[in-house]
């Protein structure tokens, strides 16, 4: 039995892995998958293959594999001190640094950043301080929160209720009542074919109107966005979109939380997705690229609006009552500080813009005469292929056909390329490290165009 064997046995018999068909796994029908080693954009698994990781993990680990700076500053930091919390004032040079430099690179409107693990605790703390700024304000009602169709903003109790993918409400309860959710700025999607991309703003415009006075605007705390649509099928927003939007919000004093997960820290090419779409958020959540996922890390960062609220409720009524044992974790923060560092030292945002543009237009360039290739769109270092049965009616294939994981599955064994097939619809999706190549990206088009042609002829 080789190694890889002995671990395939204990992983089944031991291991309930997240987002798996936990059946199929169980019986072995779907392999596991033990990775060892990493460098750049390339992962290792234990039998030697290097795979071109085109989504940098789950799009996090921005700044490539195996960052001598980073995996330095944690070992430090780790020797020096690996913990202590930040409860009643605590804190440690790393965590207060990071915390500075978080605030240097944020909009201009922000005050203060709250540190959690991952994007859904986050979120979660997101909603409880909006609850709270609002209970402090004497609007005792104005507690639900939107969020659209297809948005993706964690797997908690609240925050599973906010993603708005079916797989992760069916047969848990969710969405809880305070969620309610309203038309995704998914164009290619739009229900009227005969919309123009300004009507189908208009479109989302009026499904939000009607859906705030439905509800009442006095019962409407927040909206939850991110600023590229990402796990429901990276979906940037037509034109004019966000504007419209929070003009909206604004009219009905109705806050804006831009989850910047996977845009924040330099993914679309530059630093926040919010500035990059020209709106302004009263809150802002981070996660993945703050570390490049070298350590868990999160955090929301409050605007001053929101933060003098706060700090009005704490006269009035003491300490917040919200808090994790590893908020802000020493390890955490120094891998962010490195990892902030890095990304400046080594220009790694302007390569996101430049070689994202140049991903996406040769993948344009590559297949978008093909009669299965509906949609390829994309930002900075996003890219998204959608596939269609037929382009000129729009039909979409059957879930059961799979063309997604399909086409991804032969990216990977043909060409040893890692592409997400997305959670819902026929997408492959591409969110390569920050530093990868020219070079690398025609690998990536090129493995995409074989993958395509073997599945879809
Ligand atoms: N928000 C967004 C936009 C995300 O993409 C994700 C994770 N993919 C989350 C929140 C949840 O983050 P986590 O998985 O770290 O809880």
């Amino acid at each position: 039995m080789s190694t890889n064997d002995f671990l395939a046995e204990w992983d089944r018999d031991n291991f309930f892995h997240p987002s798996t068909h936990l059946a199929q796994h169980a019986r072995g029908e779907t392999p596991t998958k033990v990775i060892k080693t990493a460098s750049g954009v390339y992962i290792e698994d234990r039998d030697g293959n290097r795979l071109l990781d085109a989504f940098a993990g789950l799009y996090c680990v921005n700044a490539g594999y195996g960052r001598k700076e980073i995996t330095d500053a944690i070992a430090q930091q780790a020797g020096e001190l690996a913990y202590y919390h930040s409860y009643v004032g605590h804190g440690t040079e790393a965590s207060i640094t990071l915390a500075k430099m978080i605030l240097d690179r944020a909009p201009a409107n922000m005050s203060k950043v709250y540190f959690g693990l991952g994007g859904s605790d986050a979120n979660e703390t997101n909603v409880k301080l909006i609850w709270y700024y609002n209970n402090i304000l004497g609007r005792p009602t104005k507690k639900k929160i939107i969020s659209r169709w297809r948005g993706y903003h964690g797997s908690g109790l609240v925050t599973g209720s906010l993603t708005g993918l079916e797989l992760f409400h069916k047969k848990f309860d969710l969405p809880v009542e305070q969620v309610i959710h309203t038309e995704a700025p998914y164009y290619f999607r739009r229900e009227n074919l005969d919309q123009s991309e300004s009507e189908f703003v208009a479109h989302c415009v009026a499904e939000l109107e009607s859906l705030i006075e439905r509800e009442g605007a006095d019962n409407i705390a927040a909206f939850i966005g991110e600023p590229v649509l990402g796990t429901g099928g990276i979906v940037p927003p037509p034109e004019g979109y966000w504007a419209a939007i929070q003009a909206v919000l604004k009219k009905h004093d109705i806050l804006l939380i831009a989850d910047e997960v996977v845009t924040g820290f330099g993914r679309l090419g530059t630093m926040f997705g919010s500035e990059h779409y020209g709106f302004e958020a009263d809150i802002i959540t981070i996660a993945k690229g703050l570390t490049s996922a070298y350590a868990p890390l999160s955090g929301s960062i409050v605007s001053d609006k929101v933060w003098k609220v706060l700090e009005q409720g704490t006269d009035e009524n003491g300490p917040i009552g919200h808090g994790w044992t590893y908020s802000a974790h020493p390890i955490c923060a120094a891998a962010g500080v490195a990892n902030l560092k890095l990304i400046d030292d080594l220009n790694l945002i302007a390569n996101a813009g430049s070689v994202g543009a140049y991903l996406n237009q040769s993948m344009k360039s590559a297949l978008a005469d093909h009669p299965q290739v509906g949609d390829i769109r994309g930002e900075g270092m996003l890219c998204a292929v959608e596939f269609v049965k037929d382009r000129d009616s729009r039909t979409f294939y059957d879930a059961a056909d799979k063309i997604g994981p399909q086409v991804s599955a032969a990216l990977l064994s043909q060409d040893k390329v890692i592409a997400r097939a997305m959670p819902q619809g026929d997408i492959i999706g591409f969110a390569p490290p920050f530093c990868l190549s020219e070079q690398e990206a025609d690998k990536v088009v090129a493995a995409t165009v074989r993958a395509v042609k073997t599945v879809l002829g």
